[in-house]
């Protein structure tokens, strides 16, 4: 085995044609940003007195309220010092703040008789006017988890305008085709009409209003040939959440399903006519057509073997993987800072960049796996199992599950 190049594959040149694809759009979307605006609102429980009214507004920063408190008709003094005893409890730090003002107007000045700022998480203070000054009460952080859901059909478009138009919260739709990435091969399994859903957690303050960003915790996709479920889920003893589908088992396994994201793939593994030398030939792997300098990720867990030019193969990368298996990644214009024999490098890595190195006719990436020293359809191999929770962590995913579930039956639509 030693020799990194005795296993390389026969010249393999390709055929790719380059389609932009609407996958790609999956990264390029940030969550949307509030617009903090100054609102007034009469509260429903606004004091009964002819003269005295409720007003809330919103500020955008701590140095703001002075200002606020002055237009809202209360004299410069005044307004500077219930700033400052509200800023001694709530603090200087730079965010939102609510404050619910309880005004009477006499001869065309206002008095405060209440006022109440709070911060995005409902912590703050009530400041109450008594016979000597105001009297101060301490409001403390409140936030709840709300669950939401949606369920959506696919387009013919994309996932990403499919999920948006089911209501799926831009942020989560990346999460969502991670959390499939060992499943479902968007570009060739997910086709208009499939069904998918996902649940997400969101903190919101005493006022309805999100805190913080939503945290995806259930994604679903039902295909004409498959449906899996899975749930967001810590396990006792790990650093990071995981996907596991209903039973408790990991959905992380051995090789990804595709080492680029957002590809095409111009050719399968199998016989055909070889496009520039005529004859019937079998192709050794898939070629996934993307621009150049698209990355390209190492599908499992490795020790690089090789990362050179080698002949027709062009740049090429070989992974010797933990289990025994070997990957192979070909055409690439560029290999990663880094990456050279010896390296270790883990699942999702960037390891290059699409190219047309060697015997290649456009910008593609042809991707061998190699079981037992032989090629095998990357797309069909069975890539394992992952990882099944057993004892207390079942129990606690268990019970994981069956919140998500019961606050998914809930829904209102
Ligand atoms: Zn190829």
């Amino acid at each position: 085995m030693g020799d990194a190049g005795e296993h390389i594959p026969a010249p393999a040149a390709c055929h790719p044609f380059i389609t932009r694809t609407a996958f790609a759009a999956w990264t390029m979307h940030e969550p949307p940003v509030a617009a903090p605006a100054p609102v007034a609102t009469a509260a429903a429980d606004a004091p009964p007195a002819a003269n005295a009214s409720r007003r809330t507004l919103m500020v955008a920063d701590p140095d703001a309220i002075v200002g606020t408190l002055t237009e809202a008709g209360i004299p410069p003094t005044e307004a500077q010092a219930l700033a400052a005893m509200a800023l001694a409890r709530i603090g200087n730090a730079a965010g939102e703040i609510r404050l619910v003002i309880d005004l009477v107007e006499s001869e065309g000045a206002a008095k405060v008789t209440r006022l109440e700022a709070s911060r995005a998480d409902g912590s703050g203070l009530v400041l109450t006017a008594g016979a000597d000054g105001y009297a101060e009460q301490v409001m403390k952080a409140e936030l709840k988890t709300t669950i939401a859901s949606a369920r959506g059909e696919m387009d013919a478009t994309s996932f990403y305008s499919s999920a948006v138009a089911a209501g799926i919260p831009d942020s989560l739709i990346g999460e969502i085709a991670k959390a499939f990435a060992f499943d479902f091969d968007f570009q060739q399994e997910i086709a208009p009409g499939d069904i998918f859903e996902a649940a997400w957690e969101q903190s919101v303050n005493p006022a309805g209003d999100p805190v913080g960003p939503p945290q995806l915790i259930y994604a679903q996709m039902v295909t004409g040939t498959k449906s899996k479920a899975l749930y967001r889920f810590l396990a006792p003893g790990d650093t990071e959440a995981g996907w596991y589908d209903g039973n408790g088992s990991s959905t992380v396994r051995a090789l990804m399903r595709t080492p680029v994201d957002g590809a095409r793939i111009s050719s399968k593994f199998g016989f055909r006519t070889h496009p520039i030398l005529g004859y019937q030939k079998l192709h050794r792997g898939t070629d996934f057509a993307a621009p150049t300098g698209t990355p390209i990720y190492a599908s499992g867990n490795a020790t690089v073997q090789w990362a050179a030019m080698k002949g027709a193969n062009g740049n090429l990368t070989v992974l010797q993987h933990d289990n025994g298996w070997r990957t192979l990644y070909l055409h690439q214009s560029a290999f990663a800072p880094g990456i050279a024999p010896g390296v270790h490098v883990s699942q999702g890595q960037l390891i290059g960049y699409i190219g047309t190195t060697g015997r290649s006719t456009g910008p593609h990436l042809h991707y061998e796996v190699h079981i037992d020293g032989e090629p095998v359809d990357p797309l069909s191999i069975d890539t394992g199992t992952g990882k099944q929770l057993d004892g207390d962590a079942m129990k606690a995913f268990r019970t994981e599950r069956d919140r998500i579930d019961l606050s998914r039956s809930q829904r209102t639509e």
